[in-house]
């Protein structure tokens, strides 16, 4: 019997401005231009994230 004990974890997209995760490219894309443009987060972008900073403070 064969074991795959590898996980593949989904792949994800990380905004290097706030680090947030996205698993959307595009979600990720348009976050990180926001962050730059706006020195700040869309909440309404962010809330496509799979993982972000803000439910981790909480
Ligand atoms: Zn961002």
């Amino acid at each position: 019997m064969k074991q795959n004990n590898k996980q593949t974890s989904p792949q994800t997209f990380i905004c290097s401005e706030c680090g947030s995760a996205y698993k959307d490219k595009e979600w990720a894309e348009k976050c990180e231009a926001w962050c730059r443009e706006h020195k700040s987060c869309n909440l309404e972008v962010i809330s496509h994230a799979i993982e972000n900073n803000f439910s981790k403070q909480q």
